[in-house]
């Protein structure tokens, strides 16, 4: 007998209809002789519309509030689908987070799990039950109930799968696993069979919403494999495993796309020590995430630009915040700044062993005309910032010159 754990998005759990048939393909996996503990989302828009009536409510709605209001998404689901397979003759128990119980620190809205109590969902299966958990939320020590951010469901998926020693984690989405690229954007996007949890969290922190960065994180340290697959076909999907040899035989893996990042430049400031603190630490203090950060060389007059990127949604905050910074500091070129831009990259582990991929990537770009306004990389990713709307043109022409649709290219055809 195995101990499965499974995740259904959003999408999968969009309306009764298809909670009913999930629960079908829980059953029928529950009566091979399997211990079932599912985790679900909200359905798919719900958190966005409570978000919504949130800041209708308070221009920056507290967040506390905002926990007890967003995790009722996944109240609704998990009450629903306990029903459902009970309606199939099974008895079901559906948990919320303070009762599995699911610990994090008190940082509402985007809280880290701390530990997880598995005693009651042990339990509850012993009994005979399938246990279904919502995913997103958990619970800090004062009894306050927490969200984990945007897309938590997967994180509480693999934590949960980590504490009770699962057999298996599956995470089923509405596509067939982790591909190439999205393959909403991309139409030969390839579907990737197996991919390293380091290749993983970088597609995931560049912007591949399949999964959540943080379950990647708690799979790396915990070596949980997740197998992520299709809520709606049998087909196997892709699954995140330790690394091996065999993965190092493609240079690129993924090109990914991160269209929720804004530039801001500060122009003129002196170049001189403490300079980079006085732009920096304000807007830390604000608890805005900055990205990448490029310093020009100074031409001569003593004087040098900052360009940085921040998230979309602190843009008009930052600007607000660097005004004063640039007028204090002394800055001769003000502040200037774009929120219509992407970020482009690609990734794999085999860049550790081959030079001269940031530069195919650049010509790429350049053969289509795509101007890059930064670039960063790292062992195992180039990243590209442009025009919001060269998008998709970057992502396709990315992907195509690195024959990303074909199975496995032979070494030297991957250098252009
Ligand atoms: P869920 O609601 O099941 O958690 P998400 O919307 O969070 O699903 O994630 C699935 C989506 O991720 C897909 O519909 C797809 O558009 C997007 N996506 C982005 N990059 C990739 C990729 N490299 N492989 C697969 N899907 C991707
Ligand atoms: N419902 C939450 C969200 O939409 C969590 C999740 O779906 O993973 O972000
Ligand atoms: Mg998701």
């Amino acid at each position: 007998m195995a101990l499965i754990v499974q995740k259904f998005g959003g999408t999968s759990v969009g309306n009764p209809d298809k909670i009913k048939n999930v629960a079908k393909r829980v059953l029928k996996n529950h009566k091979e002789g399997n211990q079932m503990v599912v985790v679900l989302s909200a359905m798919s828009g719900e958190t966005n519309r409570l978000t919504d009536f949130g800041t209708e409510m308070q221009e920056i709605p507290d967040p506390r509030e905002m926990d007890v209001l967003l995790s009722s998404g996944e109240q609704v689901t998990i009450a629903l689908f306990a029903m459902a397979i009970k309606s199939l003759g099974k008895d079901c128990i559906s948990l919320l987070g303070d009762q599995v119980k699911i610990n994090t620190d008190n940082s509402h809205t985007k809280a880290r799990i701390q530990s997880i109590d598995s005693d009651h969902i042990v339990k509850e299966l012993d009994g005979g039950k399938v246990v279904v958990v919502a995913g997103f939320q958990g619970v800090a020590d004062n009894g306050d109930i927490t969200t984990l951010g945007r897309g938590g469901s997967d994180t509480t998926a693999v934590a949960l799968a980590a504490a009770l020693q699962a057999d298996a984690c599956e995470i089923f989405t509405d596509v067939e696993g982790v591909y190439t690229t999205d393959p909403n954007i991309c139409s030969k996007a390839r579907k990737i069979d197996r991919i390293s949890y380091d290749e993983m969290l970088e597609l995931a922190s560049l912007g591949a919403k399949v999964l959540d960065i943080r379950s990647v994180t708690f799979a790396k340290k915990y070596n949980v494999p997740i197998h992520v697959r299709s809520t709606f076909t049998e087909t196997e999907g892709t699954w995140v495993v330790k690394e091996d040899n065999k993965m190092e035989g493609r240079i690129v893996s993924g090109v990914t796309y991160n269209r929720n990042e804004a530039r801001i430049t500060i122009s003129g400031v002196p170049d001189q020590p403490g300079i980079a603190a006085k732009i920096f630490t304000p807007i830390s203090d604000a608890d805005i995430i900055v990205d990448m950060i490029i310093q020009n060389q100074d031409t001569g007059n003593g004087l040098t630009d900052l360009t940085f990127t921040v998230p979309r949604s602190d843009y008009q905050r930052t600007l607000q915040l660097l005004q004063s910074v640039a007028e204090k500091i002394g800055s001769k070129g003000g502040v200037q700044g774009s929120d219509s831009i992407a970020k482009i990259s690609i990734v794999g582990v085999g860049m550790r062993n081959h030079s001269g991929i940031a530069a195919t990537m650049f010509s790429i770009l350049s053969k289509e005309g795509i101007n890059i306004s930064m670039i960063s990389t790292s062992e195992i990713k180039v990243s590209c910032i442009v025009e919001e709307k060269y998008t998709e043109l970057a992502i396709r022409a990315l992907h195509d010159a690195f024959e990303l649709d074909k199975e496995s290219v032979p070494e030297e055809e991957n250098v252009i």
